[in-house]
């Protein structure tokens, strides 16, 4: 259940969020179920590696949104910062290994250069891929796709209730 995945990054994070002032939102749907097919221990990685990246990029009391929503057969997550943006000629390096951002290396954050490497590498694992749109001093967005698996015992369930 990808929205238990994320509250339970969002929980983890947290603490250090609220250290430097910043809050994380999610943007879900309360009474829908966002269940895929995948390595939980990874997929969780993904998403704390996303999710971290765009705190420890941002300012102090910035805001970093998480948006899950459905499509047709696919359930997709958006990771959205409000921080300093990356710039085009870097932004088809950063999924290299080791690759960081002239800048992040000289901030005081410090960090290896794999964490996206990772996630490209995982989200190939589960035949998906990672997508990303970044404007300078704007913010960026990092977005993956997940396929959606229906649930009849919940359909039921939520039939049953609504009866
Ligand atoms: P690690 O994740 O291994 O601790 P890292 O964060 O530097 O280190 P990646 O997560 O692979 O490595 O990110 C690569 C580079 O991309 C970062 O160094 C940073 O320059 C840039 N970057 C990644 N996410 C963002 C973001 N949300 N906003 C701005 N720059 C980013
Ligand atoms: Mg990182």
């Amino acid at each position: 259940d990808l929205k238990e995945l994320l509250e339970e990054v969002m929980e983890e994070l947290e603490h250090k969020a609220s250290k430097r002032d910043m809050h994380i939102k999610f943007e879900v749907q309360p009474d829908k179920h966002y269940l895929t097919n995948g390595d939980r221990q990874k997929i969780y990685r993904v998403c704390q590696n996303l999710i971290f990246n765009a705190m420890k990029y941002n300012q102090n009391g910035g805001e970093v949104q998480v948006v899950l929503k459905t499509h047709k057969n696919t359930i997709q997550v958006d990771v959205t910062d409000d921080g300093p943006g990356i710039p085009p000629e870097d932004l088809k390096r950063i999924f290299e290994r080791f690759y960081r951002v002239e800048k992040s290396r000289n901030k005081k954050e410090g960090g290896t250069g794999l964490g996206l490497a990772i996630v490209k590498h995982i989200l190939e694992g589960h035949k998906s891929k990672i997508s990303v749109s970044s404007t300078v001093g704007k913010g960026s967005i990092f977005s993956f796709s997940l396929p959606l698996v229906k649930s009849d015992s919940m359909e039921d369930k939520h039939k049953a209730a609504t009866l």
